[in-house]
């Protein structure tokens, strides 16, 4: 495949480019995650609030593709936060996987008013030194909560997953990450489709390239280094999600995308959110 690799901060590699399953339904899971893997995606992101672990699994053991070239994210949820309970979420996950191992484990949210994140990772350090899980990181983490967790912490997290589309640059983010090592992870690349797809700015560089405005969005995402996880059920998008790397934006294209940042949330605010 022509996906890159990126090379996280303990020498795993991991594709630039993956699959997203949020709100995927377990029984469509392995459909759409088969026709993923069909397509050439070798990353998978799941987690367990999405209910869909044992349909990705089953997409997973099917495929023919070996267990080493695919690489699998998962996330525990805020309800399992805490040392005990997140090695018991963690086999949950991995049975339902189907699973020996997963390739990189996420903290889902911070959930900084419960003050739990450090045990958690705490045991996601043992999980790590047990050589059940490649990689560990964090998701929806702010500056602050990774400056306490990596203080407190021996291992400093691979990957932060946070919202990152053109309505929403995260630059402060971002260079937070660079600086330390910890690899940017987009979620909601395409900012779940709606009005993203339609900015004329965007339309035009498409139409510039003869490419969509989706192939745009991931085209910006990459050259400016971010790992993207774009999600779709429909067979004819997910191959076109994975067409990104036959053309590049030049300095002007990404000079006008890069404009159109709102600081924009689609999602929650990290430093408030805190559902069970
Ligand atoms: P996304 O930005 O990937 O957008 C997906 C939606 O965009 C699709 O449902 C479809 O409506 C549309 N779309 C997809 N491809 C298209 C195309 N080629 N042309 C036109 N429209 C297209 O949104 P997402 O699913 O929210 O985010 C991607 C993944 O990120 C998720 O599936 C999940 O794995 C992850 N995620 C993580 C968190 C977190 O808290 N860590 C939160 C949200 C999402």
């Amino acid at each position: 495949s022509k996906v890159p690799q990126i090379t996280l901060n303990n020498g795993v590699q991991m594709p630039q480019l993956g699959f997203g399953v949020w709100q995927v339904p377990d029984d469509e899971a392995e459909q759409a995650v088969s026709t993923a893997l069909e397509a050439g995606y070798r990353s998978i992101d799941t987690a367990a609030i999405y209910g869909n672990e044992e349909g990705t699994g089953k997409a997973i053991a099917s495929s023919g593709v070996p267990r080493k070239d695919i690489f699998v994210t998962t996330k525990l949820w805020n309800g399992d936060q805490g040392y005990d309970s997140t090695l018991r979420a963690f086999d949950t996950s991995l049975a339902k996987l189907g699973l020996d191992y997963v390739d990189l484990y996420l903290i889902h949210w911070p959930l900084p008013a419960r003050d739990a994140y450090v045990d958690t990772y705490k045991a996601f350090e043992k999980l790590l030194a047990d050589g059940r899980v490649r990689a560990i990181g964090v998701s929806n983490f702010l500056p602050e909560h990774l400056e306490r967790l990596t203080g407190e912490t021996s291992v400093v997290p691979a990957v932060n997953q946070i919202e990152l589309h053109p309505h929403l640059q995260q630059q402060a983010s971002r260079a937070f990450h660079a600086a330390r090592g910890i690899a940017t992870e987009a979620w909601s690349p395409l900012g779940q489709g709606k009005g993203l797809l339609e900015v004329p700015a965007i339309v035009a560089i498409a139409r510039k390239h003869e490419r969509t405005a989706a192939q745009v969005v991931l085209r910006w995402h990459l050259q400016l280094g971010n790992i993207v996880i774009p999600k779709s059920v429909t067979p004819s998008r997910i191959e076109e999600n994975i067409d990104v790397f036959g053309f590049s934006l030049d300095d002007e294209d990404l000079a006008a995308i890069s404009a159109l940042n709102e600081d924009r949330r689609i999602g929650p605010d990290p430093g408030a959110f805190d559902v069970a």
